[in-house]
């Protein structure tokens, strides 16, 4: 049967990495399905939802390319809709129109805590066929007995009592329809059949099922994500920074590897590790996501998207890494053996922030050395350093070869251990300890560059030491 899933954000924050989750898991069941994938924007709550909020959805999950296969719908735009259901579920005798008021149901909510029980609407106004007013709001007519019971693709069967359900309100006092009651009429009126979102929905879920049944509506399919836990296994909020999903395309994480990274929060389809949105649209079973919480770890991120980098081809790593060069004033044209600096150096680290970061003293003068780095290596290393300068100064054909010839036959001559010799140098080419193997790194520069920031280092070293 073809499937229709929908990604529904209410654009109340920046897109963050459970949202992605439940957008890729929805995108891919339906693609699975030969179905459609829609994004409906439900930003009835004025107040907290914002443009800004949307286009930074939208835009993410463009970027990672989830993209609807419709024009995504707006909420806020669909009140004549919603109006038109709510007179018929008024017609039909399945809701009623509720006086209470604020006090009355604080006084009620806070005598059942004090009796040790769930607060719930008393059904007070229930029987009394109120006329609508400026004071009343609508609530749906919720079975008394019985139960909601479900079958959720993930947990399996799903009950709740319906004694524990109250009669939600459907409208506002000012007449606005609440998440509950648009939820259920757009799911019908886009002919969703599968509904996939956060176990937080669970209880929603068994009241939508109620408003459903008001309508006549048919069931939808159920399947609800685990939450995704940070490290401290508490849940991953909206609120907290890092896990918004345009930081970590800040961070250079490539949107393959968020998506490769995400597919495994609860899913592990056998020992495969990378894998792309077309292996998971082949290989992913919504029945195989676990029910307990999935922890993201952030190493396991770095270590997809170092695979994903080694896996691009060298011009489309050079793509992508160009505008982590501009943050920092890098001109690889101001070069030329620029490419030769990217392919060395394309595995420093993991992410294209970090590598592009590591890139600057290949293509700007060093202005600091590393601390740590200049305590363990540099101290001490003024003989070290003058004696290679003078070797390599000698040099005449400027190569790798010759190179690691020089510092060989260095090492042999100071008898010195390969670290005593190499880091001071390391130290004084790019600041700090971490870079390609000697040989190569000061073949990516000019043999006069070498000579000078060696000449710099031990400068530093005089007024230093
Ligand atoms: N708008 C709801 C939210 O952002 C999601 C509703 C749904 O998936 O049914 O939590």
């Amino acid at each position: 049967m073809t499937k229709i899933t929908r990604f529904a954000p209410s654009p109340t924050g920046n897109l963050h990495i459970g949202g992605v989750r439940t957008a890729l898991f929805n995108y891919v069941y339906a693609k699975q399905n030969n179905g459609k994938f829609l994004i409906r924007i439900e930003d009835t709550d004025a107040e907290r939802s914002t443009r800004e909020f949307e286009e930074n959805i939208i835009n993410g999950l463009k970027v990672l390319d989830i993209v609807s296969d419709e024009t995504p719908i707006r909420q806020s735009e669909r009140f004549n809709e919603y109006q038109e259901k709510t007179n018929e579920i008024i017609n039909s005798g399945k809701a009623y129109y509720c006086e209470c008021s604020k006090d009355r149901l604080d006084e009620i909510r806070s005598l059942q805590q004090q009796q040790g029980l769930k607060p719930q609407y008393d059904g007070k106004c229930r029987d009394l066929n109120l006329e609508k007013s400026e004071n009343t709001v609508l609530r749906l007519k919720t079975p008394q007995e019985g139960a909601s019971i479900f079958n959720d693709l993930i947990r399996g069967e799903v009950i709740f009592q319906n004694n524990e359900l109250d009669d939600l309100i459907l409208v506002r006092s000012d007449g606005s329809p609440t998440y509950h009651l648009c939820c259920v009429i757009d799911d019908r009126l886009q002919d969703i059949t599968t509904v996939i979102r956060g176990e937080d929905h669970l209880s929603n879920t068994a009241r939508q099922i109620h408003i459903q049944e008001a309508f006549g509506y048919p069931r939808l399919e159920y399947a609800h994500l685990p939450l995704v836990l940070g490290q401290n296994k508490k849940r991953l909020s909206k609120r907290d920074s890092v896990s918004s999903v345009h930081d970590y395309f800040d961070q250079g994480y490539l949107p393959t590897s968020i998506i490769n990274m995400l597919a495994r929060l609860g899913w592990s389809g056998g020992d495969k590790e990378i894998f792309s949105i077309d292996d998971l649209i082949k290989d992913f079973r919504i029945q195989e996501v676990q029910k307990g919480g999935a922890i993201f770890e952030p190493a396991k991120l770095d270590w997809i998207n170092t695979n994903h980098l080694a896996a691009l081809n060298f011009d489309k790593f050079k793509s992508k890494i160009l505008p982590f060069l501009e943050k920092f004033k890098i001109d690889i044209t101001s070069k030329n053996n620029s490419d030769d600096i990217l392919q060395a150096m394309r595995t420093s680290q993991s992410t294209l922030f970090g590598i592009a970061s590591d890139l600057r003293p290949y293509f700007h003068s060093i202005d600091s050395y590393d601390e740590k780095a200049v305590k363990k290596f540099l101290l001490n290393s003024k003989a070290t350093l003058e004696y290679v300068q003078r070797k390599l100064q000698a040099i005449e054909t400027w190569d790798e070869p010759s190179i690691d010839g020089v510092l060989s036959a260095s090492q042999l001559a100071l008898d010195l251990p390969i670290p005593k010799l190499n880091q001071p140098i390391r130290i004084a080419m790019t600041g700090s300890t971490k870079s390609p193997s000697l040989g190569l790194t000061l073949s990516l520069f000019e043999k006069d560059e070498v000579i000078k920031r060696i000449s710099a280092a031990l400068k530093y070293l005089s007024e230093n030491s």
